[in-house]
């Protein structure tokens, strides 16, 4: 008995790891086992019943790009939001840029950098890259934004900074200085106080303006 054959009866014989290394060998077509995407997302699908997260992963992933398995992007979106619930790096970083694209699901941005930087942050290679590039487009909307709304109210969604309350502040924010965060009491912003401390404010330290939470892209003229 070879060591592939092993690997079969086990994966037969119901092992979830077993499953997902013969699904992996057949999705590369390692050693032996010939490249074949068809049987590689069915041993996945097979150890995903067991909860196997990186098959939940991968499988997700043939679902979502159609590979050895009908197209069904918003199906393989779903399943890999399960694996990405998981804390999955691999799985938030692919999910992040379905967001990103909108495949299987809805255009988000915001959603996309969350899935990447968290990604990075487990380490996995090149999330930083992709995080940093969605970041800087990101930041040019918000300062595009910023600058073609009134400076009047100090205006916070519940993922950004929406409009500027006096020209220090607007200043600060397109600098980023300040920045959005969000707090135990809900979004705010954080920046230097007086005394050059980092400091959490829920009121415009320059102007008083008190922090408005308004809509995600709120229409402010017409
Ligand atoms: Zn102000």
């Amino acid at each position: 008995m070879t060591a592939g054959d092993s690997l079969e009866t086990m994966a037969a014989g119901g092992d979830p790891d077993s499953q997902f290394q013969l699904g992996v060998q057949y999705l590369y077509g390692t050693g032996d086992t010939p490249k074949d995407a068809s049987k590689a997302a069915e041993w996945f699908r097979k150890a995903m019943e067991s909860g196997h997260v990186p098959a939940i992963r991968e499988y997700g992933i043939l679902v979502a790009s159609s590979e050895g398995v009908e197209a069904d992007p918003e199906e393989g979106a779903r399943i890999l939001g399960r694996a990405a619930d998981e804390l999955d790096p691999s799985a938030m970083y692919h999910l992040g840029l379905m967001y990103e694209k909108g495949i299987g699901v809805p255009v988000d941005m915001q959603k996309a950098v969350r899935l990447l930087a968290y990604a990075a942050m487990m380490g996995y290679p090149g999330a930083d890259i992709d995080a940093q590039r969605i970041d800087d487009i990101l930041t040019e909307e918000r300062n595009r934004r910023l600058k073609s709304r009134p400076v009047i109210k100090l205006m916070l969604s519940d993922v950004d900074v929406e409009a500027a309350c006096c020209p220090r502040m607007l200043d600060d924010l397109l600098a980023q200085r300040t920045v959005f965060t969000e707090s135990e009491e809900g979004p705010a912003l954080l920046g230097d106080d007086a005394q050059g401390f980092e400091a959490v404010f829920h009121a415009c330290p320059y102007c008083g303006a008190p922090i408005q939470i308004v809509p995600r892209d709120k229409q402010y003229f017409g």
